[in-house]
C-alpha cells in the first residue's frame, strides 16, 4: 500500500515528467593523472512549483516501484545525449556517465534501444559509460547477458557506491565492468581512519590487477585528493573538484579548474622534493602499500 506522501510526490514526479519540468545537471570527474576533465554525470533535478526541490534519493525508487522508471530513463539519456551535442558544437568533447536502474536491465532488449538512441543522435557508443548499483532484489548477477550486451556495443559499466551495499569483490571478477566508483562514505574517512584508509588503498589495488579504473566519489577536500592521487587512483568526483553543474557552466568550470590544477600540481611536486630530502619521513605523504590483513578482509 502507498502511503499519502509517496502517493502526492508520485503523482506531481509523473506530472513533471510529462511536462517536461525536470532537468539534469553534470558533475565532472577529473583524471588524477594530468588534472583534465574525463567524463560528467548526469543527475536528474526535480523543482515542483508546490512541492519545492525533491531529491532524486526521494523519487527515483518511487519512480523504480511503481512504474515509471523507464521513462526517466528514456528522458534523461536523451537529454543527456543532447547536450553532448551540444557540446561538442562548443569544443568540450567528453563522455557521459548515466544513472541507470537495475530494473531497467531486466528487459533484454535494453541495450539495442540505448544504441539505437546513440545512433540516432549520432553519438558514439564508447563515449557512454552506465552506473549501476547493485540492489537487495536485484543482483547484478542475473543481468549478466545483458551487462554483456552493452560491453559488445563498447558502452562502458561502472559499479556504483562500490563498498556499501551488496556489490562484492567477487561480481567484480564475474562481471563485465570497466570502472568501480568507491563510495563516498570510504573516501570521507579516509584521511582520518586507517581503517577507511586501508580499504580505499586495497580496493584501488584490486581493482586495477583486474584491469578496471578507479573513480573516488565524494572528494570534499584537497587532503583526500591528495591521498587518492599517492594511491594511484585514476579519477575523483566530488563537490571539491566541481559541484553538479548547469550545462552552461561547465566551460568557465574547466578553464577555472585548469588554472587550480596547476597550482595544485606545482605545490604536489614541492611537497614530493621536501620529503624527498632525508630530514625525516612524512608519513602522510608515503605511497603506502595497502596491508595484506586489509585485502584479505575485503576478499571475505
Ligand atoms: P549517485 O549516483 O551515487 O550520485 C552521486 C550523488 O552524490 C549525487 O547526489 C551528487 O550530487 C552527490 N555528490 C557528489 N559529490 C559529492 C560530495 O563531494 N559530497 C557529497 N556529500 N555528495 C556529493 P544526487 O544528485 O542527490 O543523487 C543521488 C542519487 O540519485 C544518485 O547517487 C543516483 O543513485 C540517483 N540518481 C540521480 N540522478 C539519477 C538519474 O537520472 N537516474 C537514476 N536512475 N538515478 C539517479
Ligand atoms: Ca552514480
Ligand atoms: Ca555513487
Amino acid at each position: 500500500m502507498i502511503n499519502q506522501a509517496d502517493l502526492g510526490l508520485l503523482d506531481g514526479f509523473e506530472r513533471a515528467l510529462i511536462n517536461h519540468r525536470l532537468h539534469m545537471v553534470y558533475q565532472p570527474k577529473v583524471s588524477l593523472v594530468d588534472g583534465t576533465l574525463k567524463r560528467v554525470e548526469a543527475l536528474v533535478r526535480w523543482d515542483d512549483p508546490k512541492l519545492g526541490v525533491v531529491p532524486p534519493s526521494r523519487f527515483v525508487p518511487l519512480a523504480e516501484r511503481y512504474g515509471l522508471i523507464d521513462q526517466l530513463t528514456h528522458w534523461g539519456l536523451t537529454t543527456t545525449l543532447r547536450q553532448w551535442l551540444d557540446w561538442r558544437a562548443k569544443g568540450i568533447d567528453t563522455c557521459i556517465a548515466f544513472n541507470i536502474s537495475a530494473l531497467s536491465l531486466e528487459h533484454l532488449d535494453f541495450p539495442d534501444l540505448v544504441e539505437r538512441m546513440c545512433r540516432a543522435l549520432d553519438v558514439p557508443t564508447d563515449r557512454l559509460v552506465l552506473e549501476l548499483t547493485e540492489g537487495a532484489t536485484q543482483p547484478l548477477i542475473k543481468l549478466m547477458d545483458t551487462l554483456t550486451r552493452f560491453r559488445i556495443k563498447g558502452i562502458g559499466l561502472a559499479m556504483d557506491d562500490f563498498g556499501v551495499g551488496y556489490s562484492t569483490l567477487m561480481q567484480l571478477r564475474q562481471l563485465p565492468f570497466t570502472e568501480i566508483k568507491i563510495d563516498r562514505f570510504f573516501v570521507d574517512d579516509a584521511v582520518t581512519s586507517d581503517d577507511s584508509r586501508a580499504i580505499v588503498a586495497s580496493v584501488i589495488q584490486l581493482a586495477h590487477s583486474l584491469d578496471l579504473s578507479v573513480t573516488a566519489e565524494g572528494v570534499e577536500t584537497e587532503a583526500q585528493l591528495d591521498l587518492l592521487c599517492d594511491f594511484g587512483c585514476d579519477v575523483a568526483q566530488g563537490y571539491w573538484i566541481a559541484r553538479p553543474l548547469e550545462p552552461g557552466k561547465l566551460s568557465q568550470w574547466q578553464a577555472d579548474w585548469a588554472k587550480r590544477w596547476a597550482t595544485l600540481s606545482r605545490a604536489k611536486v614541492a611537497r614530493s622534493l621536501k620529503a624527498a630530502k632525508p630530514v625525516k619521513p612524512v608519513n602522510s605523504r608515503r605511497r603506502t602499500s595497502p596491508p595484506a590483513q586489509a585485502a584479505e578482509s575485503i576478499r571475505n
